[in-house]
C-alpha cells in the first residue's frame, strides 16, 4: 500500500479514472491541481513512455513525493499509428474532443480498415529514483459516427466490437474494465503487490 501518491496530469476525466482503478492500493491520491505552483509539464516525447516517465519525473522534482503520470492515445491502423501521441491536439493546438473526432471520420471516409486500439502507459517513480513502466491496450474499431454522452476524447467513435458499443456508451466501471488506463493500472497493481505479471 502507498500512502501518497500525486497523478501528474491536468485532465480531470483521467484523475477520476485513476482514483477508482487505484484506490485499493493507494492511500490519497492527491491531484497535480492541488500543488501551489501547479508544475507544467511538457509531451514533446516520440513516444508514450517517454512522455509518461518525463511527466512524472517533473512533479516528483517539484513536489518530492512518489508520481504517477500517464500518457495515452489512439493508434489507428490504416493511419499508420497516428494520431499516437499526438491525440490530443490531432486537430490542432486549441483542438477539442469534436474536432479531433471530426478530422479522425474525415481521414478514415471510405476506409475499410477502421481497427484501432487506444494505449496507457503508465509511469510511477519514486524519490529514491525507482521507475516502474506498464502499458495497457485496449483493441476497438473506429464507427462512421460517434455515440453515446460518456467517457471524453475519441470515446464516442471508439467502438469495441464484443459489446457493439462505443467507450462512450458504457458505464465508468465498464470502461475501467476493459480499457487501455484499467489494464494498465491493474499491470502496476500487480507489479506493486509483487506479480511482474502483466495486467
Ligand atoms: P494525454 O495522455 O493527456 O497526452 O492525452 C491523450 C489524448 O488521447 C486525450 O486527449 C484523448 O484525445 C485521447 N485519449 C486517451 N485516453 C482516452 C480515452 O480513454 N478515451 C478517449 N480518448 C482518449
Amino acid at each position: 500500500m502507498l500512502k501518497e501518491i500525486i497523478i501528474a496530469s491536468a485532465n480531470s476525466a483521467k484523475v477520476r479514472e485513476f482514483s477508482a482503478l487505484l484506490s485499493p492500493v493507494v492511500g490519497r491520491i492527491v491531484p497535480m491541481g492541488e500543488m501551489d505552483p501547479v508544475p507544467e509539464l511538457e509531451e514533446k516525447g516520440a513516444s508514450f513512455r517517454e512522455n509518461a516517465l518525463g511527466k512524472a519525473r517533473t512533479v516528483l522534482g517539484a513536489s518530492g513525493l512518489p508520481t504517477l503520470a500517464d500518457d495515452s492515445g489512439l493508434e489507428v491502423q490504416a493511419l499508420h499509428g497516428r494520431p499516437g501521441v499526438y491525440s490530443a491536439r490531432y486537430a490542432g493546438s486549441e483542438a477539442t474532443d469534436d474536432d479531433n473526432i471530426r478530422k479522425l471520420l474525415d481521414e478514415l471516409e471510405g476506409v475499410e480498415n477502421r481497427a484501432a486500439r487506444f494505449v496507457c502507459c503508465l509511469a510511477l517513480v519514486y524519490p529514491d529514483g525507482r521507475e516502474i513502466v506498464v502499458e495497457g491496450v485496449c483493441e476497438g474499431v473506429i464507427a462512421e459516427e460517434p455515440k453515446g454522452e460518456g467517457g471524453f476524447g475519441y470515446d464516442p467513435v471508439f467502438m469495441i466490437p464484443e459489446l457493439g458499443k462505443t467507450m462512450a456508451q458504457i458505464s465508468p466501471g465498464d470502461k475501467n474494465s476493459i480499457s487501455h488506463r484499467g489494464r494498465a493500472s491493474r499491470a502496476m497493481i500487480m507489479y506493486l503487490n509483487g506479480h511482474k505479471t502483466r495486467a
